[in-house]
């Protein structure tokens, strides 16, 4: 998987906490004048001044000292990880660590809770940072890097779609509806595949390509995804369509009566579609349905792409 989230950058004060994590081991400075166990890492002790202070492994065990739930991304890289469970917790030596929780829906958060440590792999580097969640909950899997690929349907939720005819005009026409299918899957636009689609299309335009110029230049605090990537990303989601158009020998992509992309969809988005049919015509050449397919960031209002899909079947 490759982020464009910042990342920490270890001092040479801080460079034991980070290889720590690597190895899976939590290790926090404790002074050997007075024992006061200390973090963030520092050169001295904030309680004696000493400036002896001593790495040493700690189990984890903690609890939740105060969270919040971030609506609106801290960074557009974080999309992806809506709402972020900002937290600090309370090591039982007696430090809080600001540090975020996963694996535990909204309504299982609660002030005090006992949580323990999640060394959460960030790169294929093996680089990892600290997280936390529930007693209950198995951390190594949460460990694992996040699946960037496209999550499963749930199998409830695909009826059986409706066979109809292409020359069943009534059906048809019963099919055209003001109303929107229910969502697709959803997928995760990365830098990785807004990378391949710049050198696959010749489109490397820094905004697309260059997450650090983007991060101080863009209007967007980051790179964003090539309209024309998330319009063609369509054929990765699966519409929740309770309909499948039967008994022609041909299926043509007859292109697009309307194409906007009218919001950004920034480098590390889970993007899903949905749809409804806006026009139906039986003509010479065949049948004519007209889809209009709509792409958003998931949690957004505003579409991404709104693509008006015309789709010839022919006898
Ligand atoms: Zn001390």
């Amino acid at each position: 998987m490759s982020n464009n989230k910042p990342m920490p950058v270890p001092t040479e004060i801080s460079a034991p906490f980070w290889e720590g994590l690597k190895a899976k081991r939590l290790l926090i400075q404790q002074c050997t004048a007075c024992a006061h166990w200390v973090f963030y890492p520092r050169r001295h002790c904030p309680a004696c001044l000493a400036h002896d202070l001593a790495w040493r492994e700690v189990e984890g065990s903690a609890t939740l000292y105060s969270y919040t739930l971030t609506r609106i991304p801290t960074l557009p890289d974080f999309m992806d990880e809506m709402p972020q469970k900002l937290a600090v917790v309370e090591l039982a030596e007696g430090v809080r660590i600001n540090t975020n929780l996963v694996g535990l829906a909204e309504d299982e958060i609660h002030i005090g809770m006992p949580l323990k440590p999640v060394f959460a792999q960030v790169d294929a580097k093996g680089n990892r940072l600290l997280r936390f969640t529930g007693l209950d909950k198995d951390a190594v899997n949460l460990e694992q890097l996040p699946a960037v690929d496209s999550e499963p349907v749930p199998v409830s939720s695909q009826p059986e779609p409706r066979k109809i005819d292409f020359n069943d005009a009534a059906s048809l026409q019963a099919l055209v509806s003001e109303q929107f299918s229910d969502w697709s899957n959803s997928i995760v636009v990365d830098q990785a595949l807004i990378d391949a689609f710049a050198q696959l299309s010749g489109d490397d335009y820094w905004i697309h390509t260059d997450p650090e110029r983007a991060r101080l230049q863009s209007p967007f605090g980051g790179t964003i995804a090539h309209g024309a990537l998330v319009q063609v990303l369509q054929s990765r989601m699966k519409l929740a369509l309770d309909f499948e158009v039967t008994g022609f020998s041909t299926q043509i992509n007859y292109g697009s009566d309307r194409l906007r992309f009218p919001a950004p969809v920034p480098a590390g988005s889970r993007i899903h579609s949905r749809a409804r049919v806006k026009q139906v015509e039986l003509l010479p050449r065949g049948t004519q349905l007209t889809l209009e397919l709509n792409t958003h960031v998931v949690g957004h209002d505003r579409p991404s792409v709104i693509n008006d899909l015309v789709i010839l079947y022919r006898a």
